[in-house]
């Protein structure tokens, strides 16, 4: 044996992947530096508790929660198979993180199972966001409440997008979005909480994007995407992921779950557009999903 306890534990406590154990019972046993750097949660809070106890809170990228039926560990636990799958877990901050997560039963010497580990590794756009952000804070360019590019970054970048459409004929979409209902959160909530909930969906929307797309603040409660060599259906999946992950994206009040959704207008760039034209065809078409009931995409 090359390690003994003591240094086993180090290497998995410094793993750069989030590692957690439960036992039988899915009680959280132990919870490493990565699974505390990756998901906001400290071992403090999360170990002694129960993995569906509204700490990740897991859901797909239908937004389905997997914590009850659909747990990967207590599935393991059952029929002992080892699982992998790419979810979506709860930040302590609000937003979600996706994840790729890997599952296995954990037995004792005579075969038995005791437990479950649940590895995960952090796939989601953080890292090159964290460049990102220095650069672009450097330029003047972010907006100073959620981080994310500011409105004139926007334009820059559509204007490249232009650019690159009349070159060689690149095509890029964008998307609309647009906070629902967020005058009467203010109200009913406080503008500060407003504001917590605001960088949540902004902290949603840009780590769920692709690294060579943009998604910054146009304004207010609204959303500017650039999405890069798309076409229509792959505009729409996407603007309707993205609307899932901020629906399933909350903020952790005293006993309530405080959540906002958004309306989307989605649209790919025509030949005769200009910046003006193509930013009021997915203004327009946003309108059009607030008209239909909210927390819906409007293609067009
Ligand atoms: P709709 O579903 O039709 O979009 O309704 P809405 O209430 O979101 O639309 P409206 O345009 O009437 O209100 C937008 C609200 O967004 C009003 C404003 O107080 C709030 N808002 C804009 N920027 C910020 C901000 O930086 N922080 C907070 N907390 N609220 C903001
Ligand atoms: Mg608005
Ligand atoms: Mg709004």
């Amino acid at each position: 044996m090359i390690l003994d306890s003591v240094s086993y534990g180090r290497l998995v406590d410094n793993l750069n992947d989030g590692l957690y154990i439960v036992d039988r019972d899915r009680i959280i046993q132990y919870w490493n530096k990565a699974a505390e750097r990756i998901s906001g949660f400290t071992s403090a809070e999360v170990v002694g508790k129960s993995c569906s106890d509204n700490i990740l809170t897991h859901v797909d990228c239908s937004g389905n929660c997997l914590c009850r039926e659909m747990c990967p560990l207590a599935m393991t636990m059952i029929d002992g198979a080892a699982r992998e799958s790419e979810i979506y877990l709860h930040h302590k901050d609000g937003h979600r993180i996706q994840v790729s997560v890997r599952s296995s039963t954990i037995t004792d010497e005579s075969g038995g199972v005791i437990g479950a580990a649940e590895l995960f590794t952090d796939i989601s756009n953080l890292r090159y966001n964290e460049l990102k952000v220095k650069e672009l804070e450097e330029m003047a360019l972010l907006d100073n409440l959620t981080r994310l590019a500011n409105r004139h970054y926007i334009e820059k970048d559509l204007a490249g997008c232009f650019e690159e459409k009349k070159r060689i004929d690149f095509p890029f979409g964008i998307l609309f979005m647009d906070i629902d209902h967020f005058k009467e959160f203010n109200d009913t909530y406080g503008h500060d909480v407003g504001d917590l909930v605001l960088k949540c969906v902004a902290d949603t929307l840009v780590k769920n994007a692709r690294p060579f797309d943009l998604i910054g603040r146009w304004g207010g409660e609204e959303f500017i995407g650039i999405l890069r060599n798309v076409s229509l259906m792959q505009l729409e999946d996407f603007g309707n992921r993205l609307r899932i992950l901020v629906e399933s994206s909350y903020i952790q009040a005293e006993h309530d779950k405080l959540h906002v959704t958004v309306s989307i207008g989605a649209t790919l760039v025509c030949s005769d557009d200009t910046m003006d034209t193509i930013i009021k065809r997915a203004d327009t078409l946003m309108y059009e999903s607030k008209r239909l009931g909210r927390n819906c995409l409007t293609l067009g």
